[in-house]
């Protein structure tokens, strides 16, 4: 895992595109232990090997992981044409080939983890696994102790898929109420879909915690900062 083709290391850590770098090579503005290396398929061993690009050292970088807090407008995916992803928002990322756990809609706020590791984010997502995530949303209407019973035994979505039981805390309930949500699978629109099979709207949706992990309350909308590795253990 740690030997790597030197122009895949290169790539992977921004320097250019995997024909930029190439070239690259081609050229002798890369050295490895100080020695200019001319292919492009040689091996580097990225724990105890020193790369040299343009006299610089490149460190490598294998896993990056990101707490997010979401904020609305800004879409979950890795690129888009027209509007802005989670992605672009991590400015000062070293790897190309980050995406964020899972999905929340345009108009959800709130913890998102960004990553490259594909098997981080099969353990928090995988439907067998049944990972917590916990919501808090503004419902138009008035949140009942009946609406929490059916939540608890299972709601059935409006194409007559029966979810798993549901945890639903009311914390006030007038004509706006609050409540948090604690689910344990990951449904397209889930939270809204519950809502609206009891005719109930949301009108703001923010996820507070996966698995573990809690949102980070000094993290401003739109700030991110990269998992202490306190943090990781608590998703792992
Ligand atoms: N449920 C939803 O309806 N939307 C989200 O973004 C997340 C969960």
């Amino acid at each position: 895992k740690q030997q790597l083709r030197l122009d895949k290391f290169l790539a992977n850590m921004g320097i250019g595109t995997r024909t930029e770098v190439k070239q690259y090579i081609r050229k002798g503005l890369v050295s490895i232990n100080n020695e200019t290396v001319k292919k492009a398929d040689c091996k580097v061993n990225t724990e105890t090997d020193t790369v040299c690009y343009n006299n610089q050292v490149v460190s490598y970088v294998n896993y990056e992981y990101y707490i997010l807090n979401k904020p609305a407008g800004v879409i979950s995916a890795t690129e888009d044409k027209k509007d802005t992803t989670v992605i672009d928002l991590i400015k000062d990322k070293k790897r190309k080939d980050l995406f964020p756990v899972g999905r929340l809609d345009k108009d959800t706020e709130g913890l998102l983890i960004i990553t490259n590791d594909g098997k981080l984010n099969h353990n928090l997502l995988s439907p067998k696994k049944h990972v917590k995530k916990v919501y808090y949303a503004k419902i138009d209407g008035c949140v009942t102790e009946e609406d929490r019973v059916k939540f608890k035994e299972g709601i059935i979505l409006e194409d007559g898929y029966k979810c798993l039981p549901s945890d639903l805390k009311i914390n006030v309930s007038d004509t706006l109420s609050e409540i948090e949500l604690t689910l344990y699978e990951g449904k397209f629109h889930q939270v809204k879909r519950m809502f609206e099979a009891v005719d109930k709207k949301v009108m703001y949706l923010k996820r507070i915690q996966m698995g573990n992990l809690k949102i980070d309350k000094t993290l401003e909308i739109g700030q991110y900062r990269p998992l202490t590795e306190k943090e990781l253990a608590l998703l792992e």
